[in-house]
């Protein structure tokens, strides 16, 4: 997906954003911590992607950035610039809202136009860079309808004209395609993708979609309860996540709490308290060690008992359970140990397996190769 997000030079930061603490009072006289010392970079011209589960922090972020919040702790720079004293609209950000937030009783012109009304720009130059702005985002012919005559996702595109239509450096997005329907929204991701590389400009995006955080971002930061959890390509969020919550968050994954049994050449034995043992990379764990090992569904193979096992393969034998067909792929589902631990394969290509000959509580070998294994402290 990102095969060389690792080698990309790392851009210049914009946004600095340093330590940040920020917590609200509930009316119960108790205290949440919205940001717990967040810290994270966006460079020139990066689309950098907060992930996290509903109430992780997420919209306080981008409300310090924008200014509609002021920090407890910490520090937000924008170009070099220290923020604490810069009001909201004095910083060159501006946000597109979940909800749109258009006036409803004003046309997409007025609409798009009302910042540049505001500022004092004179009608033919406010006329000439709201059809730019519409161009843009595709809406030509717009301008005299208002919200209510247009399509959810005609009105996510009137919020997006309206946010870029002051040319600023840096866009925030606040979960913008939540409200659309799945092929709308795969549309409107390769759209604001392009809309980002025509405007050259840096996009921070917000969504608890891992799905959406995975296809658009050069970055993804992944949040839970105020903290960042990792911040890397989505390349590494996926296949190298730091720990089970970003493990389990982002993509379907096998999660086995494990001991480290044994060490040899780079490999562990990890071996789970229900009898499940599995070989893989072993990376700076010590023998006893508790981890907590991940076997993507994609990386297990179903494999006949026939089949002849490559040295670079580990293989286990599990008793089959389901199978559920998904119309791109199988979901094939089995128990292993003394608790029954259920374990998925996915089955990309039937044709390699016949899975149609699968019997239900007979047994099934599921295979994975050693080195997509992998194993996290936490
Ligand atoms: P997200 O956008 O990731 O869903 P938010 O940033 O909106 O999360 O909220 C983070 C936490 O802060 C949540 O526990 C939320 O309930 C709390 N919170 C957000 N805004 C306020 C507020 N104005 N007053 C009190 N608590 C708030
Ligand atoms: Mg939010």
């Amino acid at each position: 997906m990102h095969p060389n997000s690792n080698l990309k030079r790392k851009p210049e930061a914009i946004v600095e954003v340093l330590d940040a603490v920020k917590c609200y009072g509930t009316p119960e006289g108790g205290q949440i911590i919205a940001m717990n010392h967040v810290s994270l970079s966006v460079g020139q011209n990066e689309f950098v992607t907060l992930l996290g589960p509903s109430g992780c922090g997420k919209t306080t972020i981008l409300r310090c950035i924008s200014g509609f919040e002021m920090l407890d702790g910490g520090n937000i720079t924008i170009g070099g610039e220290n923020m604490v004293a810069v009001p909201a609209h004095k910083r060159p950000v501006n946000t597109v809202f979940q909800n749109y937030a258009l006036f409803p009783h004003m046309t997409v012109s007025a609409n798009v136009g009302y910042s540049l009304e505001v500022a004092g720009v004179d009608r033919q130059e406010r006329n000439r860079r709201i059809d730019e702005a519409l161009d843009l985002v595709n809406l030509q012919g717009m301008h005299n309808r208002k919200p209510s005559q247009l399509s959810g996702g005609q009105q996510q595109r009137v919020a997006l004209a309206r946010a870029i239509i002051s040319k600023p450096k840096i866009l925030l997005l606040d979960e913008p395609l939540s409200a659309l329907d799945r092929k709308l929204r795969q549309a409107m991701q390769l759209e604001l993708k392009n809309l980002q590389h025509e405007l050259g400009i840096s996009f921070i995006f917000v969504t608890h979609d891992q799905e959406e955080a995975l296809t658009m971002s050069d970055r993804i930061v992944v949040l839970n309860d105020g903290h960042v959890q990792q911040d890397s390509s989505p390349a590494d969020i996926y296949h190298k996540p730091v720990n089970s919550f970003v493990a389990q968050f982002v993509g379907e994954s096998n999660l086995v709490r494990s001991r480290v049994e044994s060490i040899q050449g780079g490999e562990a034995n990890y071996l789970a308290s229900d009898g499940l043992a599995l070989v893989g990379p072993c990376h700076n764990f010590s023998v006893g060690e508790e981890v907590s090992v991940l076997l993507r569904p994609e990386s297990l193979e179903v494999v006949s008992n026939e089949v002849d096992i490559a040295p670079e393969f580990h293989t286990i034998s599990v008793e089959l359970r389901q199978v559920v067909f998904l119309g791109s792929n199988y979901h094939v589902i089995g128990s292993i140990g003394r608790d029954d631990r259920l374990i998925t394969a996915i089955v990309q290509d039937p044709t390699q397996y016949d899975i149609t000959g699968l019997e239900i509580a007979k047994p099934v070998q599921f295979r994975y190769r050693r080195d997509r294994l992998h194993a996290m402290k936490e």
